[in-house]
């Protein structure tokens, strides 16, 4: 076990390798079964390329090969930056082989995240692509390595500038010493949104055992066909469309992205069979099956997370893309739940899904840490069979985010249907607190999105010297904007409770994203609180003044 990481507890070890849960075999391997059992079956799709597992196999033998004539090794860390590519995929299980850890960085990143995950990890090499959404990665790569003595390559996909072409760094397959399956495999970024990203070490055995649940709870199988179009190197398309996929000898297709424009031809040409999407990229591809004419029957179940679909949402996706609709929650410490294909369809469309794992255990629990009565809201936590037990070096954190018992806090605020299935209520800092009331903003989101001329809306408290905080609404408008007076009426005429109506209005253009495409929160009550004028006059119009971070760019 890697410094800086907590160990699981030799009882919990041991249970979890008596379930079969945990199994003698590290990623890398896993790869090379596949290609035995299904060779010639395509593993891969992505652009141009289309590889089978075998074809796969190969290519990440051979650059597992180079990275080992580099230098690179057992232990070392490598951050990986680079979009959806079928090189990306190589280069995971070529550094899975060597025992080289990869640490997961997202296309949107820039200096600031990447100096801190280079210097942090003390990182030996950085892989980037050349440019890509108009971005030189091989300038920032020039500053990154500037400042991070310990970086001593940098590997570019594509035209490599004054460095190394990823392309180049291959040989003959080698002999190479196994990793342990125990061992730390990858480390993911926490999707918290304070302070500095925190790094989640996924060792070999868990964490392949994450995707091979998955996939069972999905009914994964060799005719599955995933498609991937949020960044794959965020930890639910690795798990739920990578991992998962490749445990059923299914086919991985890779989109650069998940608008209309780029998914509907793939989904056509691959005849793909599920995807995941957020609830932003749902509604688009909602919209735009209106009127497109690509074939998407093919399509047999869109799982949507990652941020809540509102129920009035949900209700609206299985008419309008002819397929089941399947929520999923999850976190890249571990803990993920789906839907199963027989969930009825009320618990579809209320719930995020249920846990994966049989062996997943689940507490929702008040402020001091008792589990709250069955039913009612309280914080999720969690422990099980792929959910860490620790940040990467970060004691002081740690302490505070897991329970002397090992159960990770998830700051989320659920509840729990007799089934088993978990309700999202919001997240613990999603709470405004209005003069000691406290509202849950998903709540009077989701009553909002009912409202004829509301097409998203975000619910943050800013700071009141008299209240505390204050409710104020962002909206994207569909078609006229409505008024924060018609809104009090609208929310009256639902019977919400007063104290839970919005004190003031924003209509925005569109709302920030955080890298994954979920509504950043920290960033819009930022902006609110910084800008003296109307958030909706920097916003609205040409869009020319719109800060960067209200582009999406992942
Ligand atoms: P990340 O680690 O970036 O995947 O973020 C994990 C967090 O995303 C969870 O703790 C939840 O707060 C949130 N999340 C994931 N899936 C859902 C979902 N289906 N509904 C609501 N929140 C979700």
């Amino acid at each position: 076990m890697l410094d800086g990481c907590t160990p699981w507890p030799e009882e919990f070890a041991e249970r979890y390798r008596v379930a079969g849960h945990w199994r003698d075999e590290t990623l890398g391997e896993l790869l090379g079964r596949l290609a035995r059992t299904h060779s010639y079956k395509t593993a891969l799709v992505a652009g141009t390329d289309r590889w089978s597992y075998a074809e796969l196999d190969t290519r990440a033998d051979r650059l597992a090969a180079g990275l080992d004539w580099l230098g690179i090794g057992p232990g070392d860390r490598v951050v990986v930056q680079l979009p959806n590519t079928a090189e990306l995929v190589a280069l995971l299980f070529a550094l899975f082989r060597i025992g080289a850890q990869p640490v997961l960085a997202l296309p949107a990143h820039r200096s600031s995240e990447i100096t801190y995950f280079c210097e942090f990890t003390e990182a030996v090499a950085y892989v980037i692509p050349d440019v890509h959404m108009a971005f030189d990665y091989r300038e920032l790569a020039a500053d990154v390595a500037a400042r991070v003595p310990t970086l001593k390559h940098v590997l570019v996909a594509g035209d490599p500038g004054g460095f190394t072409a990823l392309g180049d760094v291959r040989g003959d397959p080698v002999d190479l010493p196994r990793p342990d399956p125990a061992e730390v495999a990858l480390f993911l970024l926490s999707g918290g949104t304070t302070g500095v990203p925190k790094l989640v070490p996924r060792a070999h055995q868990e964490w392949s055992y994450s995707g091979r649940a998955v996939a069972e709870a999905c009914d994964y199988g060799e005719e599955t066909v995933h498609l991937v179009s949020l960044p794959l190197t965020h930890n639910w398309p690795l798990t739920h469309g990578l991992l998962a996929t490749f445990h059923a000898g299914g086919t991985l297709v890779l989109a650069p992205g998940p608008s209309p424009d780029e998914t509907f031809p793939i989904i056509e040409r691959e005849r793909v069979t599920e995807t995941g999407l957020i609830p932003g990229a749902a509604l688009l591809w909602m919209e735009a099956a209106e009127w497109d004419e690509y074939d998407l029957s093919s399509l047999r179940r869109v799982t949507i997370g990652g941020t809540k679909l509102q129920p009035e949402l949900a209700r609206r996706v299985e008419p309008a893309l002819g397929c089941r609709l399947q929520q999923a929650f999850g976190m890249a410490e571990g803990l993920c739940g789906f839907h199963r294909w027989d969930d009825p369809e009320d618990v579809v469309l209320v719930s995020q899904g249920l846990p994966v794992s049989p062996d997943d255990e689940v507490r929702v629990v008040d402020e001091d840490d008792h589990d709250v009565p069955p039913g009612e809201v309280g914080q999720l936590l969690a422990r099980g069979p792929y959910t860490v037990r620790g940040y990467y070096r970060a004691p002081e954190h740690n302490d505070r985010t897991f329970t002397a018992d090992g159960f990770y806090r998830t700051g989320d605020l659920v509840r729990l249907l007799p089934s088993g299935h978990i309700v999202f209520e919001g997240r613990v800092k999603d709470q405004i607190n209005r003069g000691a009331e406290k509202i849950a903003a998903e709540e009077v989101e989701n009553q909002l999105l009912a409202h004829p001329g509301i097409r998203e809306v975000a619910l943050v408290g800013l700071p009141d010297e008299v209240l505390g905080e204050r409710i104020c609404a962002c909206v994207v408008p569909r078609g006229t904007p409505p008024t924060l007076a018609e809104l009090s009426l609208f929310l009256r005429g639902r019977g919400v409770a007063a104290f839970k109506f919005p004190d003031r209005l924003e209509i925005v253009h569109e709302l920030p994203l955080t890298p994954l495409g979920k509504v950043s929160k920290k960033t819009l009550t930022a902006l609110l609180i910084s800008s003296g004028a109307p958030l909706s006059s920097s916003l609205i119009g040409s869009g020319a003044a719109a800060p960067s971070s209200f582009v999406k760019d992942a």
